[in-house]
């Protein structure tokens, strides 16, 4: 039987690093709201026109801007087990979802918080490098690649992201806990949330994840 499972958790919190191996782990379908829509803006496609502006100024990208993207990406939720990764991202969304789902007789079943300090997220946000062409992550300090600058799983040049400057990592902590962190108590309430320390090394939180995760 597939599931929903929702990653959720500040910037930086190491959600999309940990989405991507448990991936591959179990066959899970890995949606990222955010690498849907930098693909978008790469494209230039009229919702990556859109989303942009929001983007680099750290932003969140309005809503029916988003549930677009997001029902577009996973027209059925069905079929096998879907892990949402930087969604949902407010209450409205979380309830947009619901009721989505609600009408399929589905729920979410699961919602995994990335528990970790502001400061931990500034310092992972600016050694952060990026594949532009395959999406993969690095980090400077914790998961350099093999070759300085070049990804290890495709060979283009690594870049940063717009977003992980310092204005914008500042916007984007805000506003995760203006709008993002009301989600905590909705799921808590629901009886779906398990809080992990996202702040440990990357092997720990494998680990982690793997106690809770099934
Ligand atoms: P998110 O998807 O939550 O924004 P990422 O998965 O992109 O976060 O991780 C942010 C940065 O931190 C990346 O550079 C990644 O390589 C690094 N990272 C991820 N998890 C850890 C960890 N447990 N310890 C140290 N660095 C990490
Ligand atoms: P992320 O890759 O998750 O860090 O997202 C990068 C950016 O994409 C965010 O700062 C927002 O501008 C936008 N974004 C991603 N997911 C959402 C969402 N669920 N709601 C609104 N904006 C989003």
């Amino acid at each position: 039987m597939g599931e929903i499972l929702v990653f959720l958790g500040p910037p930086g919190a190491g959600k999309g690093t940990l989405a991507s191996w448990y991936r591959e782990k179990t066959g899970a379908r890995h949606i990222s709201t955010g690498d849907v829509l930098r693909q978008a803006v790469k494209d230039g496609t009229e919702v990556g026109k859109v989303a942009a502006g929001y983007m680099d100024a750290g932003k969140l990208v309005p809503l029916e801007v988003i549930l677009d993207v997001l029902f577009e990406a996973v027209p059925n939720f069905s079929e096998g087990t879907i892990l949402l990764d930087g969604f949902p991202r407010t209450v409205e969304q979380a309830e947009a979802l619901d009721q989505r789902l609600s009408e399929k007789g589905l729920e979410v079943n699961r919602v995994v918080l990335f528990e970790i300090p502001d400061e931990d997220v500034v310092k992972r946000l600016s050694s952060r490098l990026l594949c532009p062409e395959c999406g993969a992550v690095y980090n400077l300090e914790s998961a350099p690649p093999k070759q300085e600058g070049v990804c290890d799983a495709c060979g283009e040049s690594l870049i940063r992201r717009r977003d992980d400057e310092p204005d914008s990592i500042r916007e984007r902590l805000k506003v995760y806990w203006d709008s993002t962190a009301p989600l905590v108590s909705y799921y808590k309430e629901r009886g779906k949330l398990i809080p992990i320390d996202a702040s440990k090394g990357i092997q720990e939180v494998r680990a982690e994840l793997e106690k809770v995760s099934g």
